[in-house]
């Protein structure tokens, strides 16, 4: 992902942020909850059993991506970008605003296998409405990941997307490449690495810092307007060491464990939508209008 402006060499550093997504994809053929026998992976003419075993087939691209991710997420750094990004003193928009802004990120990647900003966003709201759901479960769905205008700031692509997981208490090895955390400042910390570190037993994933990006950036927005279920999905939906592969109970409470099936209902609408048609925003967008405004107002500070 580029902004228009940027240089032929930052180019040719490669669009982490869709190859992020594949790979995801890649590692997470299906809901955990869902029959094998029905099973319906993101490319319709892709076999289950030709999934790859990621350590040995990554790009070399995303390798290097969760090792700058994994070393450089300390918890000074997540501490430091929440004071700086919750000042919302950046700009004031709307959300189709916003989403519009989002699109601005030029897409260079294999156009065969991607979708704009936009289009993801909304080709997973449109699933979701397709399938009759909660009106606020549409909308977050269509915010879901507006946060990833953290990159239109500079934010590096380390610091917008990735899995996240908690800092501030030991890695679990269950996170992709959990070897890359070797590098992490923290894990010298003994106040840090430590089952529990600076948190207490069962606290609500509320009190515990994950790593930054997109997500709790999204979530700090639409904190005041929309239901816990749909906040759950903004905060969470890349948290897959807790809701795929079931590590931090420990740090949960009976909320987030109440939550975790919303979590879980959301991430098959952002990970296995995928339609051969681009939906129309033009088209879309009065009913997006609407929808945005029965929850939140106008203007909002980003
Ligand atoms: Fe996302
Ligand atoms: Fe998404």
């Amino acid at each position: 992902m580029n902004t228009p402006s940027d240089t032929p060499s930052e180019n040719a550093s490669h669009d982490i942020m869709e190859e992020w997504d594949a790979f995801v994809k890649e590692r997470y053929p299906q809901p955990a909850d869902q029959d094998p026998t029905d099973f319906n992976p993101t490319d319709p003419d892709k076999k289950e059993k030709e999934f790859r075993n990621y350590e040995k087939t990554v790009r070399p691209s995303v390798r290097k991506f969760y090792e700058e991710n994994h070393t450089k997420q300390t918890y000074d750094f997540v501490l430091g970008k929440k004071k700086e990004f919750t000042a919302f003193n950046r700009k004031e928009m709307g959300l189709w605003e916003a989403a519009e802004f989002l699109n601005t990120l030029v897409d260079d990647s294999d156009p065969d296998t991607n979708l704009s900003q936009l289009q993801h966003l909304l080709q997973t709201s449109e699933e979701i409405r397709k399938e009759g759901r909660p009106r606020w479960m549409i909308l977050s769905g269509f915010i879901h990941d507006l946060g990833k205008i953290l990159c239109l700031y500079g934010e590096p692509q380390w610091a917008v997307v990735g899995d996240t997981f908690p800092v501030g208490c030991t890695f679990s090895n269950k996170i992709v490449f959990p070897e890359f955390f070797g590098k992490n400042p923290d894990t010298k910390n003994p106040a840090l690495n430590s089952r529990l570190g600076v948190y207490e037993e069962g606290c609500g994933l509320d009190k515990v810092n994950l790593s930054w990006g997109h997500d709790e950036y999204v979530y700090q927005i639409a904190k005041p307007y929309l239901p816990t279920e749909g906040l759950y999905m903004l905060r969470y939906h890349s948290f897959y060491p807790w809701h795929r592969e079931g590590e931090y109970d420990y740090l949960c409470d009976e909320t987030d464990r109440k939550m975790l099936k919303w979590v879980l209902d959301f991430n098959k609408y952002d990970l296995y939508t995928k339609s051969h048609t681009a939906p129309d925003p033009v088209a879309l967008k009065p009913y997006y209008e609407d929808l945005i405004a029965e929850y939140f107002p106008a203007k909002l500070k980003w």
